[in-house]
């Protein structure tokens, strides 16, 4: 297809917006699926996509619309819209020239409506406003209408309404897309450039590369070249997805499509990455790759030990089709043999240990989230500390903490609460701004550590559920931290040392020792339970001791009963730790984590 017959655009919005459905309705409005094959958010192939109703990788589709202006090929780039994965959204952006911002007619613009539009005008893009869900009753239009324009400038009746539910309106706005969207444009002779923004693992055909064309072309059985690499491959299949995946002849300036070639993992074939061919190899890539950087690190144990070396296939299992993902080996006193897992964000870590879960039937204990601190110690080197129980010895010269720029979206009457809990968590207002009379987004400065521990719940809960949040790095700073030690009988338990503020270490201690108080029973000798900042105890806790002998009960009677009794014992000892001299039941330890 020549590079003026193609447009190439992306929705972005919210979660929840509509976007996975509007795309049903365009697969269907332009024959790509027919009726019988539909089925709701038909893009989001992963089961827990479906199941929680959100996307999580990105998919491109080409779907052929008619105009009175002739046949257009439509390539489309469904996105993932949780912050988590904004690496993905950034790099499908970069593969199109424009988008639809999509916004829900009863809720308004949210944290990631704005956070996406962003980097939509980063890249660029052309922007379609576009309200959706018009068939609900509470959509209010007129309303968001206004709210949109005096966001990106125009006229609220330039506003397309539309419904992804009915399929109201989505003829116009493909007509739309096809006259308001630039055509691409590139070399068509120079040295081929490709631009990777996907790649995903396939159990029968490797790894699928999603590539956009900027210049030049590529056909099957060329062979290929990254750019970041060097490494070369033979292409085995060229084809698009429409959206079934159909091998075509090549692909040219503009297209997007798919290549394939019997690589196996997808650390091979790198988001953000350029191809070029090994016969004429361009020598400039493309602007835009950057590697995925692990912002949260979290311990991933089997609870049967036995399961460790299955846990250990599964993530290098998982690995072939998630570039992110990242994991050492490591140890714990209290949990034994496991994995330091980093993850983008907190919903990543979430999507892994559910498919861990499920995909690998593994039971899995999960320690505290921890962010990457940067710690100096005396002799001026800096130790890049991703758990808590490797921080170094001695002293402290400065700590460094990941700190983010969250905005936060909510109806103005709960401004109020939304400052305490911001505040409550060492964030500092950058700025405020109305988006209308009733609604307000908030700026904060705040640390990673701080929100990823129950920041968005607790924001949920003390608006109602109003309010909406994004956020994106914005560097590090010093900050007045310490870690604190939970012992028991005098030795740490490492997996409950944890990274805090000065101001919380105290409520963090006594809070740890209390809950260990209740969950560890008694033994045969009195235990204390300690909090510590180094060698200063802040807290701390008593286990009285007793005498617990399970033979008591029987009054030297009955042998068998008593040698039932005594196996009983052992059995439940299986599950037991040994921290020092002290046994510590396993669902203890899981409890105590768990917050419960
Ligand atoms: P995404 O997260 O942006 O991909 O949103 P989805 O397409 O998954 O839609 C989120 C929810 O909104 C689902 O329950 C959809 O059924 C519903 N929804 C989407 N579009 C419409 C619409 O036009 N009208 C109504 N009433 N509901 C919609
Ligand atoms: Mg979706």
């Amino acid at each position: 297809t020549p590079p003026e017959r193609i447009r190439n655009f992306c929705i972005i919005a919210h979660i929840d917006h509509g976007k996975s459905t509007l795309a049903d309705r365009m697969l269907q409005l332009t024959d790509s699926v027919t009726d019988r094959e539909m089925r709701a958010q038909y893009l989001d192939r992963m089961d827990i996509e479906r199941e929680r109703g959100i996307t999580i990788k990105s998919q491109a589709v080409r779907m052929n619309w008619h105009t009175d202006g002739g046949q257009f090929a439509l390539n489309m780039i469904d996105t993932p819209g949780h912050v988590d994965f904004s690496y993905e959204v950034s790099r499908s952006l970069a593969a199109c020239e424009g988008a639809i911002l999509l916004v829900d007619a009863a809720q308004g613009i949210e944290a990631q409506t704005l956070a996406n539009l962003y980097l939509a005008l980063e890249n660029d893009l052309e922007i379609i406003p576009v309200l959706n869900k018009i068939d609900l009753p509470a959509a209010d239009p007129d309303r968001f209408a206004a709210e949109l324009a005096n966001l990106i400038g125009g006229d609220p009746d330039d506003v397309l309404r539309v419904s992804g539910k009915t399929g109201i309106g989505v003829d116009q706005l493909l007509d739309r897309v096809v006259e308001r969207i630039p055509a691409p444009v590139g070399d068509p002779d120079g040295a081929t450039r490709a631009m990777i923004f996907d790649s995903v693992y396939d159990a029968y055909r490797g790894v699928v590369t999603y590539v956009r064309m900027i210049d030049g072309g590529l056909v099957p059985r060329e062979r290929i070249q990254m750019l970041s690499t060097g490494a070369t491959h033979e292409l085995l299949e060229i084809g698009v997805s429409s959206p079934e995946p159909a091998p075509s002849r090549g692909l040219g300036v503009g297209e997007v499509g798919y290549l394939i070639t019997g690589v196996k993992d997808v650390r091979q074939s790198k988001v953000g990455d350029t191809v070029t061919t090994s016969a004429r190899p361009s020598t400039e890539p493309l602007p835009g790759y950057t590697e995925p950087k692990p912002m949260v690190f979290s311990g991933l144990y089997p609870i049967d030990a036995g399961d460790y070396p299955v846990l250990r296939e599964a993530l290098d299992k998982l690995k072939l089709s998630d570039a992110a993902l990242n994991y050492e080996p490591e140890t714990s006193v209290a949990l034994g043999f496991g994995f330091r897992v980093g993850f983008l964000g907190l919903l990543h870590l979430e999507i892994v240990t559910e498919r861990l879960r499920r995909e690998f039937d593994l039971d899995l204990i999960t320690t505290a989230p921890s962010v990457v601190y940067e710690v100096t110690t005396e002799d001026t080197s800096v130790h890049t500390v991703t758990n808590p129980s490797e921080y170094p010895e001695g002293r402290i010269v400065e700590v460094r903490e990941p700190v983010v720029r969250a905005a936060i979206l909510a109806p103005k009457e709960y401004v109020g609460k939304i400052m305490e809990l911001c505040e409550s968590r060492r964030g500092s207002l950058l700025n405020m701004d109305y988006l209308s009379e009733e609604r307000v987004e908030l700026r904060y400065s705040i640390p990673l550590g701080e929100i990823v521990f129950d920041f968005f719940d607790q924001l949920k809960s003390r608006t109602q559920g109003y309010a909406s949040l994004d956020y994106e790095p914005m560097g590090e700073q010093g900050a007045d931290l310490v870690k604190v030690d939970i012992l028991l009988q005098g030795e740490t338990v490492d997996a409950f040392s944890a990274i805090v503020h000065k101001d919380k270490a105290y409520s963090y201690g006594t809070m740890m020792v209390e809950r260990l108080r209740k969950l560890i029973p008694r033994q045969q000798f009195e235990v204390p339970i300690q909090a510590a900042i180094g060698a200063r105890i802040i807290a701390r806790e008593n286990i009285r001791a007793i005498r617990k002998d399970v033979l008591a009960k029987c009054y030297g009677g009955d042998i068998s009963r008593k040698r039932k009794l005594l196996e009983k014992q052992k059995e439940g000892k299986k599950r037991m730790k040994m921290v020092g001299r002290v046994e510590v039941p396993q669902e203890a330890f899981i409890a105590a984590l768990s917050g419960d």
